[in-house]
């Protein structure tokens, strides 16, 4: 587990570059962990460097291995990073500071209403899918306008922000300064984009938070 803490004082080191690189402020990227398929020991080494945001893609994972971590760390922060269906709602906002994957209608009426019920409002971000791809999540580019102006005025949701999955074998430096214009229309602060392999790239483009996993936890070996 040594092995974790000297990786995430590596990518610390390259995102404070790329920070400074870009002529951004010291700091004003956040790290987001992200620890899907890794036992809860990897968080838990994690938090011991001094790690404190993580992100999960399954609600049902995220349950199982973060609430029982809360008490002994009362400054970690949770982001649900995957897709999330509506039957999940009411778990997700018990469980997250953040839900980065808003993106159609239906589930943000039930965030809406698990936030009502729960009575508590994690913060929320609207995934685009900015390469307009068929098998992925997120809201179409032609629609984002008109559901992040949705999410927040009708719905009633805390949106703070963006967050997007550029196509896998695409330059994403155009779908980062997309997402970065978008957000900015909409005098949204929070820019969720880079992972292992770009997150270099989304800071020089104003990435806010970036989701790193594999570089810090190593592979996984199950699909997540
Ligand atoms: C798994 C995942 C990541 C992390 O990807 P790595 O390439 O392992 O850094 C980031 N964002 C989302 C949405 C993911 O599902």
């Amino acid at each position: 587990m040594t092995d974790i803490a000297t990786r995430l004082a590596a990518i610390r080191a390259r995102i404070e570059d790329a920070t400074a690189r870009a002529g951004r402020p010291p700091g004003s990227v956040t790290l987001v962990a992200v620890s899907k398929t890794h036992p809860q020991d990897a968080v838990v080494a994690a938090l011991a460097a001094g790690q404190t945001v993580f992100g999960e893609n399954r609600v049902q994972e995220a349950q199982s291995k973060f609430p029982g971590l809360r008490a002994a760390h009362p400054a970690l922060r949770l982001h649900i990073i995957g897709g999330l269906q509506t039957n999940k709602a009411r778990d997700a906002v018990r469980v997250a500071d953040v839900i980065e994957t808003i993106d159609r209608p239906k589930l943000a009426t039930a965030i809406a209403e698990a936030m009502a019920k729960e009575g508590r409002r994690p913060d929320c971000l609207v995934q685009v899918n900015t390469g307009d791809e068929t098998q992925k999540s997120g809201v179409p580019r032609a629609e984002a306008d008109a559901f992040i102006r949705a999410a927040r005025e009708e719905h009633g949701l805390p949106v703070t922000g963006l967050m997007c999955i550029p196509p896998v074998d695409a330059d994403p430096r155009p779908h980062f300064a997309y997402l970065r214009e978008l957000a900015g229309r909409h005098g949204l602060a929070v820019l969720s984009m880079g992972m292992s392999g770009d997150f270099e790239a989304a800071i020089a483009e104003g990435a806010t938070h970036v989701r790193v996993g594999t570089a810090i936890f190593g592979h996984r070996e199950t699909p997540a």
